[in-house]
Formats: structure tokens, C-alpha cells, sequence
């Protein structure tokens, strides 16, 4: 029996086969250091437990509104509108299984067959995915290395078409780590009112930041109406499994994208949405101690990886990835590509990561090798795997 045609436009998320073939290497005994995990490594803080345990005591266990429990929306609506420095009414809140439903939901709420739709590349495979999905176009936008891996806002301009409907940005990025500088969002702001574009800002990593605050394009003025903001709770507080997110979007919206959910998943569990309420509300201490330990790795990471000869690597100012160059060691040891580096470290030295292109195509022009490594993994495990990457560059092939 035939598949329908729009499959064939479907992507995925290449994170998730490295994993699998990990847990197949791990299940016939092998000793694998995995880099390749997308998300914290730390337990769900005990007091969200908690509350969840207690919400399906309390009856919790039923349907719910598709847009989310009335007072969820409003604690959300309040700590976006304290951290963005927006006024956002609970209206303009839908909660989601995860945030990733926000991507599928909000491109399918606005965009046309044929329109495009510019996203970050290097950048979360979902992107690209679901607006080819949609049927629209997909315009990557280069994120440069020499500027932090921040988007290369002159190549912006200049790849908005007047079919262009919404530009996607992720800051702090996956897989770079990348934080959008003020004066990258201003640009990208202009660009946006400019030329009439919606622009969906992954925030999901909004929390995990080293230096500095953190800066949405919400804030900017004129913005709020033509943003969509995707942020949640997986990251921040060790909930990946829970499956809650979230989406803040111009309330005329906001109805379309639950809609769209009660077609889909009718709503996000009621028990989740009450612990989620608590991850608010109650102390934050757990997430200052995690982002604090991220820190550490992080420079572990980084100082590891620039110790070993033909690497080089950034000190990205947030998330939990580093995205090293490694150009000279795919050249040194006759690799074509950082897929086949990646291969060999996984099988020869027991070593997971994934490629740059795990994060979409390359570039026109793009010339050098990347990997992304997470860092949401032990100290120890760190050290561990530095140590087999050294080794597997010191030896060669
Ligand atoms: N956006 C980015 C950039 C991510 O890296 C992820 C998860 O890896 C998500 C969104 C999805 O988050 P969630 O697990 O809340 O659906």
C-alpha cells in the first residue's frame, strides 16, 4: 500500500538514530561515551515530582482545555511578561505536549504552500523538516563561526523574497551553543517589520545562560505582534519525558494553534500542567545548581577539545552544546566528511557524537567540518571521552 506523497517530505531527527544505534552498541556489551544526547542529565527537581504525584491524588487524571489549565496560562503569561518585559495576557499562551508541537502547529496555522520560510542552519532538524512538510520553501540561513555562531544578518537581507512568510531564530542555539547578540535581534527585528514577517523564536534554552541575560526579539518594540515564542519546560527543569511545552503568540492565534491541538492531541496532560505550574512557583534553586554544573562542563569541554591538536572550539555563551571545528583532524586523518569522523569514533573508539550534518546541509560555500557535542553528561564522563578523542587523533588511522 502507498504512503501519501507528503511523507516523502517529512524529515526527522538524526539525534535520536545515533541514540538508537548507541543502545544497540551498549545492549552487545560495548562501552560507549555519549555526547549525543539533546537533553539535561540531572533528575526533575523533587518538589515538581511532587506536586504531579499530588495532582493525580487530586483528580487531575481527565481532559482539559486544548489551550491548557486557565491557571497555568496565567503563571505563564506572568513570567513571560517579568522576563520579556512584554504584557502578555493568558490568551495569548497555549501549552503543548513538549515545545516542539509549537514548530508543527504554528507553521501550519500560517504558512502557504510555496511561501518560505527562512531557519538558522546549523540548526534543530525539526525546522527544516515540518516547513517542508508544510509544503513551503526552506531558506537556510548561515550561522557564521567567526561570529559566534550567530546569523550572518547581511546573508539575511539579502534571502528575504516577497514570498518570504517567517524567519525562525533559536537562541541559545542547538547545536552551537550561539547566543544572538542585541544587535543581531535589532537587525533581525528590522528585517522582520520590514517586510511584514512572523518570527518564531526557539527559546527553549532561554535558561541555560552563562553570561549575561537573556534577550528575546519579543522585547523589541513592534515585535510582540509578530513573534511566536516556543520555550517549555524539558530543558530547565529535567522534564524532557514529561512532554510540556509552550507557545506565547497573538491571541487570534493562539486559538488557531489549540485548535489545532484538539485535533491532534486533544491537550496536554492535566497532572504535567500542574507540576509544570510548580516548576514556577516554586524555589529555582535546582536550576541555578544545573546551569552552574553546565558551566563547569562546559569549560571542561572546551579547554578538553582545544588542547587536542586540529580542533578548535568556541566557548559558546549557552545551552549545553559545543560545536568544534574539526577541519584539520577530517583532513589529517583522510575523512571526507565529519559523518565519517563521527563513524570512526563510534565504532573505533566507542565515542558518540553527532555530525554537522545531523543539523542540515551545508552551506553554499561552507567549507570546513563541524561536530556537536552535549555536554549534559558527567564530569567524569567528559574526561573520559576527551580522553578517547585525543587518543583517536594522536594515532591517526
Ligand atoms: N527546540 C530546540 C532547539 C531543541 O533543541 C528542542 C529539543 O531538543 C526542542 C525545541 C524541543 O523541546 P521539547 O522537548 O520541549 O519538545
Amino acid at each position: 500500500m502507498k504512503l501519501a506523497n507528503r511523507m516523502n517530505r517529512l524529515g526527522t531527527e538524526n539525534a535520536f538514530v545515533v541514540l538508537a544505534e548507541v543502545n544497540r552498541l551498549l545492549s552487545q556489551g560495548k562501552d560507549i561515551v555519549s555526547f549525543c544526547i539533546g537533553e539535561p542529565d540531572f533528575d526533575t527537581p523533587e518538589n515538581i515530582k511532587k506536586a504531579a504525584i499530588k495532582a493525580i491524588r487530586d483528580g487531575y487524571t481527565h481532559y482539559g482545555p486544548s489551550a491548557g489549565l486557565p491557571e497555568l496560562r496565567q503563571e505563564i503569561a506572568d513570567y513571560i511578561s517579568r522576563t520579556r518585559m512584554i504584557d502578555i495576557k493568558p490568551g495569548e499562551v497555549v501549552i503543548t505536549p513538549g515545545g516542539k508541537p509549537i514548530i508543527y502547529h504554528s507553521l501550519h496555522a500560517l504558512i502557504e504552500e510555496g511561501d518560505e520560510v527562512i531557519y538558522p542552519n546549523p540548526g534543530f532538524p525539526i525546522y527544516e523538516s515540518v516547513i517542508n512538510f508544510v509544503g513551503a520553501k526552506p531558506v537556510p540561513a548561515p550561522l557564521l563561526e567567526k561570529k559566534g555562531f550567530s546569523i550572518d544578518t547581511e546573508h539575511l537581507k539579502n534571502i528575504v523574497k516577497k514570498n518570504t512568510k517567517m524567519i525562525i531564530i533559536n537562541s541559545p542555539q542547538n547545536p552551537t551553543g550561539g547566543i544572538l547578540s542585541e544587535s543581531d535581534l535589532e537587525e533581525i527585528a528590522s528585517i522582520a517589520k520590514e517586510n511584514d514577517l512572523w518570527v518564531l523564536s526557539d527559546e527553549i534554552y532561554s535558561r541555560i545562560i552563562y553570561d549575561g541575560r537573556f534577550r528575546s526579539i519579543s522585547s523589541i518594540d513592534g515585535m510582540k505582534e509578530r513573534t511566536i515564542i516556543l520555550e517549555g519546560f524539558s530543558k530547565t527543569y529535567a522534564m524532557t519525558g514529561w512532554r510540556i511545552g509552550y507557545g506565547v503568540m497573538p491571541a487570534y492565534l493562539a486559538e488557531k494553534v489549540a485548535q489545532l491541538e484538539t485535533n491532534c492531541e486533544s491537550c496536554t496532560a492535566t497532572f504535567t500542567q500542574m507540576a509544570a505550574l510548580e516548576a514556577y512557583r516554586g524555589p529555582q534553586n535546582d536550576t541555578e545548581k544545573m546551569v552552574e554544573e553546565f558551566r563547569a562542563r562546559r569549560d571542561l569541554v572546551v579547554d578538553g577539545l582545544n588542547d587536542i591538536k586540529g580542533i578548535s572550539c568556541l566557548r559558546p555563551g549557552g545551552s549545553f552544546y559545543v560545536f568544534p571545528n574539526v577541519t584539520k583532524v577530517c583532513r589529517n586523518m583522510g575523512f571526507g566528511s565529519s559523518k565519517e569522523f563521527q563513524e570512526y569514533l563510534l565504532y573505533n573508539y566507542g565515542v558518540a557524537v553527532l555530525p554537522r550534518t545531523s543539523f542540515g546541509v551545508k552551506n553554499e560555500g561552507e567549507d570546513q567540518e563541524y561536530i556537536r557535542l552535549s555536554y549534559a553528561t558527567s564530569r567524569e564522563n567528559i574526561m573520559i571521552g576527551l580522553k578517547k578523542i585525543r587518543d583517536a587523533v594522536k594515532r591517526g588511522r
